[in-house]
């Protein structure tokens, strides 16, 4: 996405894009696992099937290649093993491409399925598009059942999953946002989604470009819940040095995950 707003503002490099990372995971016992799926190829073939509002501001490109259906398929993968898709939430960015994995099972967090249903505020409506899941997916759904991890209430197990892979809900930016957790090998990977936009959030004090605060408010459900998350978020990653953490749209902290 190139936001049209002032690339500054926002903590952006001149020139450079916000990313909407979709993190494949290879596995084992499960096939391949998504994490987020951004837009998908309907929303390619039919722009129109993303509101003029947020295409306008947020200028996504909306192209083939970039899709995950697409870049799985570049890396001579099958998009037919995609047997789970976990999601951080069901907003337009992140669900666009569940219905290019169709035999898939997916998995979020169950207040988000309710909100993303019924879409009963005005806020909700712009954000959750039901074209995106019109084809009956497998939905698996969760509450919190009283597990932790770290400290932290999760739901560690998912149905039909065998490898680590768990949700954190990390609520506020939606009602049922959650943040995703992989094991991967001696390392934890945590997927915050949209919990936060800028890599400072996350680090004691950090300096947060004062677009994406004014942003990050624009585009919230429950302001206390989500400073609680995020608060929750930078004492996991500061406490545990196993943990690699990243949002979804930070491209520079994409980078940085990418050369490692
Ligand atoms: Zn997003």
């Amino acid at each position: 996405m190139c936001p049209r707003l002032p690339a500054g503002w926002l903590g952006l490099a001149k020139g450079s894009t916000m990313i909407a990372h979709c993190l494949l995971l290879e596995t084992d016992r499960d096939g391949l696992v998504l994490v987020d799926t951004g837009f998908g190829l309907r929303d390619v073939a039919d722009h129109k099937r993303v509101p003029g509002l947020f295409r306008a501001l947020m200028r996504p490109a909306l192209a083939g290649p970039e899709t995950a259906h697409g870049q799985i398929t570049a890396l001579g993968l099958s998009p037919n093993d995609v047997q789970h898709i976990v999601l951080t939430h069901l907003d337009l960015d992140h669900a666009g491409g569940i219905i290019d994995f169709p035999d898939a099972t997916v998995h979020v967090h169950r207040s988000e399925h309710r909100a993303a249903m019924d879409r009963v505020r005005r806020t909700d409506r712009r954000r959750y598009m039901p074209a995106q899941w019109a084809h009956a997916p497998k939905w698996a759904l969760y509450e919190p059942t009283g597990d932790t991890w770290r400290g932290v209430p999760s739901i560690s197990q998912l149905r039909g999953v065998h490898e680590d892979i768990g949700l954190l809900p990390m609520t506020g930016h939606t009602l049922g946002h959650s943040a995703v957790t992989v094991r991967a090998g001696e390392q934890w990977l945590v997927h915050a989604g949209d919990a936060y936009f800028n890599r400072a959030s996350v680090i004691p004090n950090g300096k947060v470009p004062g677009g994406i605060t004014f942003f990050e408010k624009q585009v919230e459900s429950d302001r206390p819940a989500r400073l609680a998350s995020l608060a929750a978020l930078t004492k996991l990653r500061v406490e545990h040095s196993d943990i690699a953490m990243f949002c979804a749209h930070d491209p520079a902290e994409y980078a940085a995950l990418v050369n490692k």
